[in-house]
């Protein structure tokens, strides 16, 4: 695992200086993250990085689970749906659901931060056990158009936090508490992201049974119908009647996620016919997604609706040029011919594919002025230090932050 003084090299030694300053400031305070899987999804591959970082530099943060069955994450992946704005059936027995586990769960979970730091809708509840500590919610969430059942029985919950925090200006909404706008990012020199030797990528592809002779089109995600897997092999069979490619969806499932499976099962079938497709159930191996990004010619995030995209800034990070839907947190990360190209349709992806499999020196160009955006924007580095700024600030008046 990285130290933090790994970092210098790629951000410079006075980003790494502040970082230790401004921890100084919490010394004392314990940081307690709440969430509901400690693998799979942006928030666990946030977390596992990011928690050992900032104990390093002497902020004592802990990372703690709520517990959940079958039929919670059943209604709390129908709520993330619905928050995101996709049509669901949601009833009164849903709620009746949510509220039974999240009951346990305030008996259950000891919320002993002096900062409690709640991650999307799930253990939101616990803050009814709010005391006289500091509770921020963090919405991973774009919920500029939720539905509104689901939204105003989770307001009620979001009242009561003393802050919220959300990916970016766009994905919030009105609210009688303190919003912060804070990205994500992507650690550089986790497994996921670290520069890998040629030979770990040859090995990877040969054990996926992929050829380097063939351009390689990729998309990694969960199995999730919002991030469309079947568009992504409706958008490769339009390339593949022009250009001969192979294409490979890449992706595992996470624990809080019940439908990973079945939506794996679809894509296997709409696949079976094309041996260049290859459907890939990873088990959490951070090497492996890191050899298929860095082996790709053309990274593909497609998603219907979108958090932040960390899958992105790992593309984009790695150099790649990168076709992706207009959704949630993607234009952030891509200026449209700049940095990547957007798209809006099947088809535009397809056309998007087809140009950069087209033109490797115009490819090469996105790539690099990605990464250089990532670099700037988005490394962990960064989001360690705002969310220290949104720490301290709990402790100081609106207006007034001593630093
Ligand atoms: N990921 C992974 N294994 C998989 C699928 C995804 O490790 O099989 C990682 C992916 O590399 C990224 C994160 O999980 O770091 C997904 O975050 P993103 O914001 O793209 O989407 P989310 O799953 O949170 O909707």
């Amino acid at each position: 695992m990285a130290k933090i003084d790994d970092y210098i090299p790629i951000v410079g030694e006075s980003i790494i200086e502040d970082l230790r300053l401004i921890s100084n400031r919490l010394k004392g305070k314990v940081i307690q993250h709440i969430n509901s899987t400690s693998v799979g999804g942006g928030v666990a591959e946030i977390l596992n990085n990011m928690v050992p970082l900032l104990k390093e530099i002497g902020v004592d943060a802990r990372w703690d689970l709520i517990k959940g069955g079958e039929q919670f994450f059943n209604v709390t992946k129908k709520f993330h749906n619905a928050l995101h704005g996709k049509p669901e059936e949601i009833d009164k027995k849903d709620f009746d659901i949510f509220m039974e586990t999240s009951e346990n769960n305030i008996k259950e979970v000891s919320t002993y931060g002096d900062i409690v730091f709640v991650h999307d809708p799930q253990p939101i509840a616990l803050v009814e056990k709010k005391a006289d500590n500091k509770w921020v919610w963090r919405c991973h969430i774009d919920v500029s158009n939720p539905n509104s059942k689901v939204w105003n029985f989770i307001k009620n919950f979001v009242v009561k936090y003393d802050s919220t925090v959300f990916s970016a200006p766009s994905f919030s909404r009105a609210l009688p508490v303190r919003q912060f706008l804070i990205s994500p990012s992507i650690d550089p020199l986790s497994d996921k992201n670290k520069e890998l030797p040629q030979d770990v990528i040859s090995g990877v592809l040969k054990k996926y049974g992929l050829t380097q002779d063939k351009p390689i089109v990729l998309q990694v995600s969960r199995f999730d119908r919002l991030k469309d897997p079947l568009g992504v092999i409706e958008a490769y069979k339009q390339v593949k009647k022009y250009i001969d490619c192979q294409l490979v969806l890449a992706g595992g499932a996470a624990a809080d996620d019940p439908e990973g499976i079945k939506v794996f099962e679809e894509v296997k079938e709409k696949a079976k016919t094309d041996g260049d497709i290859h459907i890939l159930l990873l088990p959490q191996n951070d090497i492996d997604i890191n050899a298929l990004q860095s082996a790709a010619t053309v990274i593909v995030q497609k998603s219907l609706k979108e958090g932040f995209g960390l899958t992105v800034a790992e593309a984009l990070w790695k150099g790649k040029p990168v076709v992706a839907s207009n959704v949630g947190g993607i234009p952030l990360q891509i200026k449209h011919k700049y940095s990547g190209l957007l798209c809006h349709s099947i088809q535009g992806a397809s056309f998007a594919i087809k140009q950069l499999l087209n033109s490797p020196g115009y490819a090469k160009k996105l790539g690099e002025n990605g990464k250089q955006h990532i670099k700037n924007n988005f490394l962990i580095t960064r989001h360690m230090r705002d969310y220290m700024l949104l720490f301290l600030s709990l402790y100081y008046d609106e207006d007034v932050i001593y630093l």
